[in-house]
């Protein structure tokens, strides 16, 4: 097996995107690999969070991934302020990193808006952080969603570039695993974004606590066309609202998309819908109601986090004391 490093940040409820983007695999590959999974409170501390809602939000994911199927004993899941070591390697980072390479990241650009200089610093060397989060535990698999594919990739510049200036092979490759299906599920309401936790408007996302009535009044009110369903895929391809509705149903139902099409080309959204809205259903609830009976009890939440941080240091703190040696730090 290997070492699998991933993260979530405590920002909202998980969404549908983050579920079929990364915690379905995250839960998989459990089986064979040795997991490490990280609630990212310093990645969301980079724009904005109100602390209470913080750390609430912080407990919830962490019962939303037990209740997803995450198993904290063969495994291991806390929160990354909790380790040191994710700090302090990213501050050699923030030193091995250019600034021109900063500049090229687009999720940066997504983020900023329009008033560029307003954002924090943290939101413009947060792909610093992620590759202290990976590298601290020189982890080789990562998985992801499609939108952090640009980010993976310069984990890889900067574990190469310390390894050349530093002249050692400390740093492995680091591979990305980006699930081929369903890796970037898009906004209901607007087919030309991502579904995200920060998105102000909670109808263009799908919430793994939203009670079933929720689910099937998003899925109805989705933004769809007049156009019935097409037969062919190609039909779909400027119709990016219908695709992201395809798409996800392909992926519930286990179903290649040509298939989804064969049973509702023709159709108009509504049956299409009510079938979507039931297939999400028997996915969701699940989840959500598992969820609640852990939310329970949160002493036993934080029991959780406070052992998965000290498996994790147990790990990153040597691997990172090497490398702050390796760069000159007297130890
Ligand atoms: P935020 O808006 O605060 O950035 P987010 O919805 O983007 O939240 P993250 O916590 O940044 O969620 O990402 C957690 C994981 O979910 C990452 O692996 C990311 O690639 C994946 N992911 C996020 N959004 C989607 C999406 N719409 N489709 C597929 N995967 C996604
Ligand atoms: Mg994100």
């Amino acid at each position: 097996g290997k070492r699998v490093f991933s993260g979530i940040q405590p920002t909202g409820i998980p969404h549908l995107g983050n579920y079929l983007g990364a915690i379905q695999y995250w839960v998989d590959i459990q089986q064979d690999n040795e997991c490490i999974y990280c609630l990212v409170d310093m990645h969301a501390l980079t724009v904005w969070q109100e602390p209470v809602s913080l750390r609430k939000q912080t407990l919830e994911q962490t019962a939303v991934l037990l209740a997803a199927g995450i198993d904290p004993n063969k495994h291991i899941l806390f929160n990354q302020s909790a380790v040191s070591a994710h700090a302090r390697l990213a501050w050699i980072f923030n030193c091995v990193a250019r600034i021109g390479w900063m500049n090229r990241m687009t999720q940066f650009k997504d983020k900023a808006g329009k008033n560029r200089e307003a954002n924090s610093v943290g939101l413009y060397v947060y792909p610093n952080l992620m590759a202290a989060d990976i590298l601290a535990y020189k982890a080789t698999c990562v998985p992801v969603g499609e939108d952090q594919r640009q980010h993976l990739e310069l984990t890889n510049d900067i574990a190469q570039k310390f390894n050349h200036d530093y002249k050692t092979g400390f740093f492995p490759v680091v591979e990305g695993f980006i699930p081929k299906t369903s890796a970037r599920v898009m906004n209901l309401r607007d087919g030309s974004k991502k579904m995200s936790k920060s998105d102000p408007s909670e109808q263009g996302r799908i919430e793994l606590l939203d009670e079933d009535d929720v689910i099937t009044n998003k899925i109805k009110r989705a933004k769809s066309d007049s156009e019935p369903l097409p037969s062919e895929q190609e039909g779909l391809s400027h119709r990016l609202e219908a695709l992201n509705l395809v798409s996800i149903y392909s992926v519930l139902a286990k179903q290649s998309v040509e298939q989804v099409l064969q049973d509702f080309g023709g159709k108009g959204f509504s049956p299409f819908k009510s079938a979507l809205s039931d297939l999400l259903i028997q996915k969701i609830a699940p989840i959500r109601e598992e969820t609640k009976k852990m939310l329970a009890d949160k002493q036993h939440l934080q029991t959780i986090l406070k052992q998965g941080a000290e498996k994790a240091s147990a790990i990153a703190d040597p691997i990172v004391s090497e490398a702050e040696y390796i760069v000159g730090f007297l130890k």
